[in-house]
This record gives structure tokens, sequence and C-alpha cells, in this order.
């Protein structure tokens, strides 16, 4: 048994969720080796791809990806998590489902692709047309984010016309410049969301997070939100198993804002924290993860 990281992103929450997933293992009698992406060696010559890890070939039954690196070097990690998949080790979640939901871009047109309910969004890179985009989205406020942000940072509101056009302008045309997300304000749906997790094809427990600090819009865990376990209703389920179906993850937190016309998807999370989960469940989610993770490797074998 394996999870698969890296050091220099480790957030407090990621130590705990390795914990959480070690003892969790520990009771269920198997071996959880924590394997960081600078201990892996990746291997070529003409007979096949092969992997090291501090430059021997692990012995490894499945392993259990743990995605927290920064977006901005998804393209190498994801090659790695490959790796794995073409040496014959089975791997939860796969290459493809990690691209998919870590990139937010990729995420969306998923998403959308596949009708899955979602608020209106743009992707810009000039705030000529702005009038118009916001006019389609429906009015002030309105959600700007950045491309890479977790954890809430990287999102904000916007109340008014004056401002959006030259935080536009700063954000894409200033150096290191990326393009920018403008997304309908879902009012009704201010500071709660709802995080389903979801393991193997069974929803292991959901979850309202809901902000403290006034006039805070975001009720993400790690930015102080409370979490109350709620029952969700048959659309709410479709919906979050559609989801992660559309972006082949087998684990996963899928965020989903209540609105008046029904639930819509915010964020598919192929690294979603168990910390707050099992806290508000009081359920031994790393346990349901470990569990479908040695299940899948024997399957396979
Ligand atoms: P991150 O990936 O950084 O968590 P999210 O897109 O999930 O970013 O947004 C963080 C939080 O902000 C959400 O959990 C939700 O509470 C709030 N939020 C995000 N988008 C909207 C929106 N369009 N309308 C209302 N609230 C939103």
């Amino acid at each position: 048994m394996l999870t698969y990281s890296n050091p220099n992103h480790l957030s407090k929450t990621v130590k705990t969720d390795l914990e959480l997933l070690s003892i969790a293992a520990k009771k269920l009698g198997h071996e959880l080796e924590p394997i960081f992406a600078r201990d892996v060696q990746m291997k070529f010559s003409e007979k096949k791809p092969e992997v090291l890890v501090k430059n021997k070939k692990p012995k490894i039954e499945v392993l259990l990806v743990r995605a927290n690196f920064l977006t901005e070097s998804l393209d190498f990690h994801a090659s790695l998590i490959k790796q794995f998949e073409l040496a014959g080790i089975t791997v939860v979640n796969k290459k493809s489902a990690v691209i998919k939901s870590k990139n937010k871009l990729q995420t969306l047109q998923i998403l959308s692709k596949n009708k899955i309910p979602i608020p209106k969004t743009y992707i810009l890179r000039t705030p000529e047309y702005i009038d118009e985009i916001v006019k389609d989205i429906g009015n002030y406020p309105v959600i700007i984010k950045t491309m890479s942000g977790s954890h809430g940072m990287g999102v904000s509101i916007v109340e008014k016309k004056r401002g959006l056009s030259s935080l536009i302008d700063m954000m894409v045309n200033g150096e290191g410049s990326a393009p920018l997300t403008v997304q309908e304000y879902v009012k009704e749906s201010t500071g709660k969301d709802i995080r389903v997790f979801i393991v193997g094809k069974r929803i292991v427990a959901a979850m309202e997070r809901i902000a403290v600090k006034k006039g805070e819009f975001r009720s993400n865990f790690q930015l102080g939100g409370r979490v109350r376990v709620i029952e969700m209703s048959r659309k709410e389920k479709d919906v979050a198993f559609a989801a992660i179906k559309a972006c082949e993850l087998d684990i996963a937190g899928v965020d989903i804002l209540r609105t008046s016309s029904g639930p819509k998807v915010l964020e598919v999370n192929s690294n979603p924290g168990l910390e707050g989960i099992t806290k508000a469940s009081g359920r031994d989610i790393a346990g349901e993860i470990i569990k479908y993770a040695v299940k899948k490797a024997k399957i396979k074998k």
C-alpha cells in the first residue's frame, strides 16, 4: 500500500490525511508507505517503461495518489502517475482522472460537454467584452477565480463594474499573466456549499460547509468554515455521480452549490481533505479509501 504526494506542498490537512490513512491501513492489516515525487525515477529502455523509488523497484500493490502538487507542475506529475500505470501497478485515481480534475479549465469543458449543471462561467484574457459578459452571466456581483487556486484562495467577489476591468487588466496583462475565470454569483447559496465524498461508486459522506466569518462568501473548511452532515436529494446525488463519472475519478470530493434552479457543480477534487469530513460524519473515511484501493488491486490481479 502506498500513498503519493509532494513534501514541498504538504499542508497541515495533507499531513493529517496521511496520518489518518496510515492508521486506517494499519487497522486493516496493510502497510502504507508514503512516496514523494522527488524520490521517484522513471526509467526508459526499448523493453518497457519502469518506475523506481529511491532507485529500487518498489513492491507496491496499489498506488493511492494524493495529488497535492501545484497545478503548474501538473504535466510532470501526471507523467509520474502514468509511469506507475505503465509499470502495471494499480493506481487510484488514475492519471487521466487527476488531469481532468486538477486542470480547472478541463473540468469545465468536461462538465459542460456532459451537460452537468454548473454556474455560468467565462474564461477570458481581456476586459474588452466585460459588459456583455456580465450581462450574460446575470449581473453584479460576479465571482472571479484564478485557474490555479485552492482552499478558497484565488476566489473573490466583485460587487460593482468599477474596478472589474482594471482588475482583469492587472491579472491577465501583468507579469506571469494567466487566464481569469468570471462566474455567475449564486446569491442564494452564499457562504454555503456541499461537499460530497465519493469512494468507488458510493457516497460515503456528505456535509454542508458554512462560512462563519461575517461577510465571507467562501465556505472552505481551510478558511475556518463550519461543517455539518446533510441528507442529499436524489437530484444532488445524480449530479455528483455524473461529475465523477465524467472525470473518471474513483475517489473524489464533489463541491455543489444548492441554487434556486437545482444543484450546480463547483468543483471536482481528486485529492479531497479527510479531516473535515471525518469529523463531521464520524465515519472512518480513510478506512473506506483503503478498503476500496485494496479491492481494486485484487480485482486487477
Ligand atoms: P477552491 O477550489 O479554491 O475551493 P471554489 O471555486 O470551490 O474554490 O470556491 C471557494 C468557495 O467560494 C466555495 O466553496 C463557495 O462557498 C464559494 N463560491 C465559489 N464560487 C461561487 C459562486 N459562483 N457563487 C457563490 N459562491 C461561490
